[in-house]
């Protein structure tokens, strides 16, 4: 009997709690990362944008405003289906795709850093991602999208708490997305080395070679050699790399020493105003260790742990000017209408249910299993969570 297990279903999005990542996060990371318990975020409400609707940005680009890595897996991935392959066939004929993946040429990354450094990030739409739909501001290849487009929330529900966990969870994807896109691109024939060699070689003429957003012909015909014309079957075959040995991905790239295009990213970081490149990502040489997946994956549970940790046993209450305005819920977001409660590190809103929850710490109570496992508990989707959640807020306090 044939026992091995069915293969990964790398297009279907990986739901993570109320978080939907890229399918092929179930290939690179531990196995174990399938139970992580990502927060909700109700206060980034895509849906109507606030950040755009206040003028922080254009409604032409949002918060897509930049060129994401898109890895060369994930490439291949959307070219195997209709509705993505034609936005994958964009990018190539744009110019903006390397055999490791997405890469803005050496002018769209002067102009990228430039407007981050002025804080003016997102308000110039001729700068939006090529797989933004502004009409619908829809994201053309959502269930492919690389590692930052899954971890930003312009607002986070947990406030400074849950931004540091959300940059351990990009710390974590990125490091493996890497890492993924340098293994695969060996094994379908144009190693990471010889990329970065061919990278390194362009740097003498530097600002000859950006064109648009990408890279002229005759640098893309250098850097991609006698792949150039075929990227598709290139990406086809990264992708079939990582089928292929699906059973042993997380760790091979577990043990993956990424590197940088060190050579190259330097000179790329000379083209900006001296003041200008702290903005830039900075370049691992040799002199600065990249952080081990494994080390960075250990330090995302422990951020977890502590994300959700519950003072149990201790009596809580509502912290001195903590208040309800409405008996009615006022506050809009995502799709329904919420209690603003006022009082805490900032104005919060809460369901009916998790009203009457936390009105049962209104004159103190001791947070103990009688009141998780209560009715008002039960008619909460994440009592614990929510919670932690109020005594980060500073909605609940120590007696
Ligand atoms: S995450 Fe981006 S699109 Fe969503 S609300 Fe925030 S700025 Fe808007
Ligand atoms: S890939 Fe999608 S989510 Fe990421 S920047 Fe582009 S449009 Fe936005």
């Amino acid at each position: 009997m044939d026992d091995h297990p069915e293969p990964l279903d790398l297009h279907a999005p990986l739901v993570l709690g109320t978080q939907t990542l890229a399918g092929l996060w179930r290939a690179v990371l531990p196995e174990e990362a399938q139970w992580m318990k990502l927060p909700t975020e109700r206060f980034a409400d895509c849906s109507s944008c606030a950040p755009a609707q206040r003028g922080d940005y254009d409604p032409g680009c949002r918060c897509c405003a930049h060129l994401p890595h898109v890895p060369n897996v994930s490439l291949g991935l959307a070219l195997e289906r209709p509705e993505t392959a034609a936005q994958v066939r964009r990018v190539l004929a744009q110019g903006v795709a390397l055999p490791s993946g997405l890469w803005a040429g050496p002018a769209h990354f002067k102009r990228e850093v430039t407007l981050q450094a002025e804080e003016a990030y997102g308000t110039d739409a001729s700068m939006a991602c090529p797989f933004f739909d502004a009409p619908t501001a829809a994201c053309g290849i959502y269930a492919y999208r690389n590692s930052v487009c899954s971890s930003f929330f312009c607002e986070h529900d947990h406030g400074a708490a849950g931004e540091d966990l959300w940059s351990r969870v990009q710390a974590v994807l990125g490091s493996a997305e890497t890492a993924l896109q340098q293994w695969a691109m060996g094994q379908a024939g144009l190693s990471w080395a010889v990329q970065s060699a061919r990278m390194a070689e362009l740097t003498p003429r530097l600002t000859e070679i950006s064109a648009g957003t990408g890279w002229t012909e005759e640098a893309l015909r250098h850097i991609w050699g006698e792949w150039r014309g075929r990227e598709e079957l290139f990406y086809a075959r990264c992708l079939a790399a990582v089928r292929e040995h699906e059973d042993s991905l997380a760790e091979t790239l577990g043990q993956w020493a990424v590197t940088d295009a060190v050579e190259f990213e330097l000179a790329a970081r000379d083209l900006l105003a001296p003041e200008h490149r702290h903005e830039a990502p900075p370049v691992a040489t040799g002199t600065t260790e990249r952080v081990p997946l494994a080390e960075l994956w250990y330090s995302l549970q422990l951020e977890l742990r502590n994300l959700w940790s519950l003072p149990l046993g201790e009596t809580l209450r509502w912290a001195p000017g903590v208040s309800v305005t409405s008996a009615e819920p006022t506050l809009p977001v995502l799709g329904q209408t919420l209690h603003r409660v006022e009082g805490g590190a900032r104005p919060y809103g809460l369901t009916e249910e998790e009203l009457t929850l936390f009105g049962l710490f209104r004159e103190g109570r001791a947070l103990d299993a009688r009141v998780l496992d209560s009715e008002a508990a039960d008619a909460v989707s994440d009592p614990r969570g929510f919670l932690s959640e109020c005594v980060r807020r500073e909605l609940l306090v120590s007696e």
